[in-house]
């Protein structure tokens, strides 16, 4: 049996996003930003794209720019809501130990350029608070940043409280909401979110689409420069089958959103109460303040690499973490900012699901899982003087 249980990494197409993209790439090619008629089609589906993003997040068409993934957008936001601050001399920065890369790298960049960066500590269910944020603001904070959800361990993040703090303060809020949109509700003005990242390859649109949000009034800050494409802040002819394709999945994903979640939550459930009764295994964040679809444990005493080779040859793709971090040989920082000691968080694994997962592929992974444990716990000399009593179990 072949069973994908990677959906944090990247989602298949949809077949309503792929036939949204089809008649993109030999019917309506032109250029949207050409005069004639074929450039005036393109620029119809941009328009009505841009309007799907801005219905389903409860926001103006105006305030959504399309880039090349949530990777830029986070780049975009951190660079426009620094430099704004900057002219205020602002130059102080919220965010925390777990947040993506895309968001930690552009940060470690910034404070090259003068910025001060403040990560939060993660709890141990791996949930920050607002307390956390109000107690980290200064007067010369000009952004908070953090994630909707994360990708590694799938805890939600109280948003619309850390949104009112910011608010409060009168401080930009951003969150990273790549795992969270298409699956969790999003509504930028009750959250208080002043920008946001969404990439559509996590919710069964296309890979290289993003979108960043930003509320009106917000100056963005060209992070590609060129011609005048997305009103000025990103340059580059428009990946109009691209856009179309998210814009269909993210349509889709919406639509079905309770039922996907209603679907998933069991299966997720079933996952970690089959996989926590395996001895010396720990669920990594909250078990149910996480997305649908997000299983991530440690087993002590194996190597989340071994683990992922031998799933792989029972046809089962996981992750030890995130595909960033994988083919490094430093744990997930993200498990480090929960606490985990290194040797538990070399153990991790990730299963993320999608609605195309079956229930019969969460009862093969329960059933091959278990084996493949034993079998590498069997190997292990780390394993041998942990039950010879030779080192302490740490979990
Ligand atoms: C995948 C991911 C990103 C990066 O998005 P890309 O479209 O792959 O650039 C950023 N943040 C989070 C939380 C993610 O899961």
């Amino acid at each position: 049996m072949n069973v994908y249980a990677d959906n944090a990494a990247t989602t298949a197409v949809s077949a309503t996003a792929l036939a949204a993209m089809m008649p993109c790439f030999q019917e309506i090619y032109g250029n949207p930003s050409s005069l004639h008629t074929p450039g005036q089609r393109a620029a119809e589906k941009l328009a009505a794209a841009r309007e799907t993003f801005a219905k389903y997040l409860n926001a103006d068409p105006r305030e959504i720019t399309f880039t090349s993934g949530g990777s830029e957008a986070d780049n975009q936001a951190l660079r426009s809501a620094a430099l704004l601050g900057a002219r205020k001399g602002k130059k102080h920065i919220i965010s925390t130990k777990f947040e993506h890369h895309a968001i930690l790298h552009t940060l470690q960049a910034l404070e090259k350029e003068g910025f001060e960066a403040t990560l939060l500590d993660i709890p141990p269910d791996g949930v920050v608070t607002a307390e956390q944020v109000k107690a980290a603001l200064r007067p010369d904070t000009c952004l908070v940043t953090v994630m909707f959800a994360n990708n590694e361990i799938g805890t939600i993040q109280p948003i619309p409280e850390i949104g009112a703090v910011c608010h409060e303060a009168g401080v930009l809020f951003h969150t990273d909401a790549v795992q969270a949109a298409g699956h969790l509700p999003i509504d930028v003005q009750s959250m208080h979110i002043d920008m946001l990242s969404l990439s559509a390859h996590k919710f069964h649109g296309p890979k290289g689409v993003g979108v960043l949000y930003a509320r009106r009034g917000i100056a963005l800050t060209n992070v590609i420069h060129g011609g005048a494409q997305e009103r000025g802040k990103r340059a580059g002819t428009e990946n109009i089958p691209g856009i179309c394709g998210a814009a269909a999945a993210f349509e889709e994903a919406c639509a079905n959103m309770e039922k996907n979640a209603a679907f998933l939550e069991p299966l997720r459930d079933k996952l970690i109460a089959g996989l926590t009764a395996i001895p010396h295994t720990v669920l990594n964040g909250d078990p149910k303040r996480r997305l649908p679809g997000n299983v991530n444990v440690c087993f002590e005493g194996i190597e989340g690499e071994s683990l992922l080779l031998l799933l792989d040859a029972k046809g089962i793709a996981a992750s030890s973490g995130s595909a960033c971090t994988s083919g490094s040989l430093d744990p997930s920082h993200v498990l480090l900012a929960l606490g985990r000691p290194h040797e538990v968080a070399h153990g991790s694994l990730r299963l993320s699901l999608s609605e195309y997962n079956t229930e019969a592929e969460i009862d093969y992974i329960l059933k091959e899982l278990p084996n493949i444990v034993s079998y590498l716990r069997d190997m292990s000399p780390v394993w041998d003087e942990l039950e010879k009593g030779q080192r302490p179990h740490l979990i």
